[in-house]
C-alpha cells in the first residue's frame, strides 16, 4: 500500500525534506504544501541581491527540481490545524490524510507592537516583503531599520550601497548584541559610518507613525521606510491545541531525531528546537545551514532509521562589504582569543573562544574563510589548541592544535 509523506512548509527545510526522502529511498507519495504563492525560493538573497535588484532566478533557488522527484507541490495552501489521531492535516483547501506529517513552517518576523498596518512600515522575512522594499531603494528614499541584528546591517548595506539615506536604530548599546558580545562587535560600530550609514546604539524606539520614528529621548527621524528587523519567531501559532508539544520560545519541542511528539509527526528547521547533547541544552536556530542539515535526519527517521540532530551551528552573513562567520556556541566562561588586530586597521580578522582547557567552542571570522572552515572542523572535532600559537594570525588554525 502506498503511503504519503505530508510537509507543510515549502522553504528550505521543506524542500530539502522532500529531497532528502527521495536520496535516501522512500518511493511513495510526497505533497508539499506551503502558504507563498511562488515556487519555493531561498531567503538569504532577500537582505542582499533582492533588495539591491541584482538577484537572478539561479540566485533565489534551493537547487531541487521537485517535478523531477516525483513530489506534488501545493502552493499557496496553508495548514491550519492537526489532528493527530486521524493523522490528518488540515488546511484552508481541506484536509490532508498523512503517514508521516514534517512540520516544516519556519518563522515569522517579530513586529514592534502597534505598527502592523502603519504605512512605511516593513518586515523582511519573505520575498513579497523584499519586492515591497526594494523601490524605496530604487528611488533612494531614506530607511531607518530598528535593530542592529543581522537583517538590520544587511539591510543597511543595501540601502546604503543603493544611495538611500539609511540609520540604524539600536536599543541595545552594541550591534549584534543577542549573537556576539562587545568585544568582538565593538570593531564593526565603525563598519557602518563607512557604509555612510548612521548607528545609533542605546536608543530605543517607543512609536512608529507614517513617514517617521520616534526614539524614546523625543528625537524623531523621518524615513520612507521603516524596516523592523528585531528577530525572529518560530511560524506554530497554527498546532494550538494539536497535542504537538510547543517550547516557550513558540518552537516544537522535537526530540533528537526531530520527532514532535505524535506518532508520525516530525518537525524541522527554524519552527523546531531539538536537545543537544553537544551542547547539554535545547537549541532554536534560525540559520540556513541547520535547516539544510535537518531534513537528512527528519528522511532517515521516517524511513526507520535511527538518527540525531546535533550539528555545530554555523551561520553567514554579508555585511558592508565583508564576510561574517560565525560556527560553534560560545559559553560565559570561555576565553576570547583575537587573530589580528581590526582595532590595529586589519581588515579581515577572526576570533575564538577557548574553554580554559584549550578547546575550542567558537570561531567568528571576518574575510577569513579559512579560518572559519579549519576552525568549524576543530569545534566539531573539540580538539584542544595552543592558545599563543591559536592568536596567532599567521599560524594556520589546524596547526595550532596543542601538542
Ligand atoms: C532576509 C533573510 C536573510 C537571511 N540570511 C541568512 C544568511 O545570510 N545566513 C544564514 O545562515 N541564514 C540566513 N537567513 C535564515 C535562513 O534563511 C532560515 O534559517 C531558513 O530559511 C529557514 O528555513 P525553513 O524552511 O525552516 O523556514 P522558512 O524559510 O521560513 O520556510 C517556511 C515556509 O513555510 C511557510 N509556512 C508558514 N506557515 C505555514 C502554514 N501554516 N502552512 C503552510 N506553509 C506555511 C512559509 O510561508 C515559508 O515559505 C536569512 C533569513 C531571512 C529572512
Amino acid at each position: 500500500m502506498k503511503r504519503h509523506v505530508v510537509i507543510a512548509g515549502a522553504g528550505l527545510a521543506g524542500v530539502h525534506t522532500a529531497a532528502q526522502l527521495r536520496e535516501q529511498g522512500w518511493q511513495d507519495a510526497i505533497t508539499l504544501l506551503g502558504a507563498e504563492d511562488h515556487a519555493p525560493y531561498d531567503r538569504p538573497p532577500l537582505s542582499k541581491a533582492v533588495l539591491l535588484g541584482t538577484a537572478t532566478p539561479a540566485d533565489l533557488g534551493l537547487g531541487v527540481d521537485l517535478d523531477a522527484l516525483g513530489v506534488t507541490h501545493l502552493p499557496g495552501r496553508t495548514a491550519t490545524a492537526l489532528r493527530p489521531g486521524d493523522r490528518v492535516l488540515d488546511t484552508d483547501a481541506g484536509p490532508l490524510p498523512y503517514d508521516h506529517l514534517v512540520i516544516a513552517t519556519g518563522a515569522m518576523a517579530v513586529t514592534l507592537p502597534g505598527t502592523g498596518g502603519t504605512p512605511g512600515t516593513h518586515v523582511l522575512r519573505t520575498l513579497d516583503d523584499a519586492r515591497r522594499l526594494r523601490p524605496v531603494l530604487e528611488s533612494r528614499g531614506s530607511v531607518v531599520a530598528v535593530g542592529a541584528g543581522w537583517i538590520g546591517a544587511e539591510a543597511a548595506t543595501a540601502a546604503a550601497a543603493a544611495g538611500s539615506p539609511v540609520t540604524v536604530v539600536e536599543a541595545a548599546p552594541h550591534v549584534l548584541a543577542g549573537a556576539l558580545p562587545p568585544a568582538v562587535t565593538e570593531p564593526m560600530r565603525a563598519w557602518y559610518a563607512e557604509a555612510g550609514a548612521t548607528l545609533l546604539t542605546g536608543r530605543a524606539v517607543t512609536g512608529v507613525r507614517a513617514g517617521e520614528v520616534e526614539l524614546a529621548d523625543g528625537t524623531v527621524i523621518g524615513a520612507d521606510a521603516v524596516l523592523v528587523g528585531i528577530g525572529s519567531r518560530p511560524a506554530t501559532g497554527w498546532l494550538a491545541g494539536s497535542g504537538v508539544p510547543l517550547a516557550a520560545d513558540g518552537s516544537v519541542a522535537a526530540d533528537a531525531a526531530l520527532r514532535a511528539g505524535p506518532p508520525g509527526v516530525w518537525a524541522v528547521g527554524d519552527c523546531a528546537s531539538f536537545p543537544s547533547a553537544r551542547y547539554g541544552r535545547r537549541l532554536l536556530v534560525h540559520h540556513w545551514d541547520n535547516a539544510l542539515t535537518g531534513p537528512r535526519t527528519v528522511a532517515a527517521g521516517i524511513l526507520g532509521r535511527a538518527a540525531a540532530h546535533d550539528p555545530v551551528p554555523y551561520f553567514w552573513s554579508e555585511q558592508f562589504g565583508r564576510y561574517v562567520q560565525y560556527a560553534g556556541r560560545h559559553g560565559d566562561g570561555d576565553v576570547l582569543l583575537r587573530r589580528g588586530d581590526p582595532d590595529g586597521g586589519d581588515r579581515a580578522w577572526s576570533a575564538l573562544w577557548l574553554r580554559p582547557d584549550g578547546t575550542p567552542t567558537a570561531v567568528l571570522a571576518v574575510d577569513r574563510p579559512r579560518d572559519l572552515a579549519q576552525g568549524r572542523r576543530l569545534v566539531e572535532r573539540g580538539t584542544p589548541l595552543d592558545p599563543d600559537r591559536a592568536a596567532d594570525p599567521a599560524t594556520p588554525l589546524k596547526a595550532a592544535a596543542a601538542r
